[in-house]
């Protein structure tokens, strides 16, 4: 059984225009030299060089997805928004939500993002895979159902994971977000969903700012199926693992899902310009061995990674490259050039003992 890497060249197509964005990765007054776009399709282009120069590629079994159909947006996403958004992607782009540009064929680049995800999943479900990564572009874990932001056109995930639902391939469903940034739109679809676990580890107050607090924990059949685990700035390797150990982990098995699903954002990555926390490439790979072996555990080994942020062109594709290589089980590395630096830039015991208070305080508050 092997890992499958879903991923189209045409998404590295997306673009958002003429458009200026005040961020460290906006260009701010004068649009970004990558097509307007903050979200900048080289971090996930050079994911797929590296692997193609180290020859992972070759260990892992590369599938396209078709776009999601109608029908499958038509689950998520209201009738108003999408014939909205597909006018405006067809009249030559714009922006419909906030921070969410795109330019002409947005629209069918967002469906065939989505359907990515969706031909991950299914393909998982079905027992082709061991497991599969989809390199969803545009990516998708912050829109809503009627509202695009935060660089996300259509709910990937949710697009995908309602598909499964409603052709019976899974009854229980768990989604683990390890982007910096909350999972907004995943958790406001599935809020009240008793199938649906949605769990976020995030930087607190990061995107959006008023979301992501631990006390969000659904509401009605999906009261106690929502958790979201806030960390402070400046937490990293040793606080994001404690993270999932203690609270994110036990949470997702206590669910008993039949398929687990990463929302997999790499800019909890030190070097990224849009979070500000610690983690290194050997963060990711330790933490897509738990979710390994979790799977393993509780699920038949079914796992489904979607990427989601991510904004170093210099480190995300290393950071993915450990990721993809833990989850086939390669011998194939590719080792991180800023492995020593990293290490010595960790915070010290003091924050490492205020971070794991905090979590002891979230794990303790769990049924
Ligand atoms: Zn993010």
């Amino acid at each position: 059984m092997t890992t499958a890497f879903f991923y189209d060249e045409q998404s590295f197509w997306h673009s958002g225009g003429n458009y200026s964005f005040m961020a460290p990765v906006g260009g701010f007054v004068q649009p970004a030299a990558t097509g307007g776009l903050p979200e900048n399709p080289e971090t996930k282009r050079r994911l797929v060089n590296l692997m193609n120069v180290t020859r992972l590629m070759d260990d892992l079994k590369v599938e396209r997805a078709a776009p999601a159909s109608q029908v499958d947006l038509i689950r998520v996403h209201t009738g108003d928004f999408l014939t909205t958004f597909r006018k405006t992607s067809d009249a030559g782009g714009g922006e419909t939500g906030l921070r969410a540009p795109y330019g002409p064929g947005g629209y069918e680049l967002a469906a065939l993002s989505a359907g990515q995800a969706k031909g991950a999943l299914f393909s998982v479900l079905d027992g082709q895979y061991k497991n599969a990564y989809a390199l969803t572009r545009p990516p998708g874990h912050h829109c809503l159902r009627d509202w695009q932001n935060g660089f996300c056109l259509l709910a990937n995930i949710a697009i995908a994971v309602e598909a499964a639902l409603a052709d019976g391939k899974a009854g229980r469903v768990a989604i683990l977000d390890w982007d910096v940034h909350h999972g907004n739109g995943t958790e406001a679809i599935f809020y009240d969903r008793a199938e649906v676990l949605t769990v976020s580890v995030h930087q607190e107050h990061n995107y959006p700012l008023d979301k992501g607090d631990f006390k969000d924990r659904g509401e009605g059949q999906g009261d106690g199926t929502n958790l979201n685990i806030p960390l402070p700035p400046g937490a990293g390797h040793n606080t994001w693992l404690q993270a999932l150990d203690r609270v994110a982990l036990p949470a997702i098995r206590n669910f008993k899902p039949d398929v687990l699903i990463i929302a997999c954002g790499f800019d909890a990555a030190a070097f990224d310009p849009l979070g500000r926390m610690l983690c290194s490439v050997d963060t990711f790979r330790q933490m897509t061995r738990r979710v390994v072996d979790l799977a393993g555990d509780i699920c038949q080994g079914r796992l489904v990674m979607a990427h989601e942020g991510g904004y170093s062109e210099t480190y995300v594709p290393f950071c993915g490259h450990a990721t993809l290589q833990e989850m086939s089980g390669s011998t194939i590395d590719a080792p991180d050039p800023f492995a020593a630096t990293l290490k010595i830039r960790q915070p010290g015991p003091a924050f490492e003992a205020f971070a794991s208070g905090l979590i002891d305080e979230m794990a303790a508050a769990l049924p």
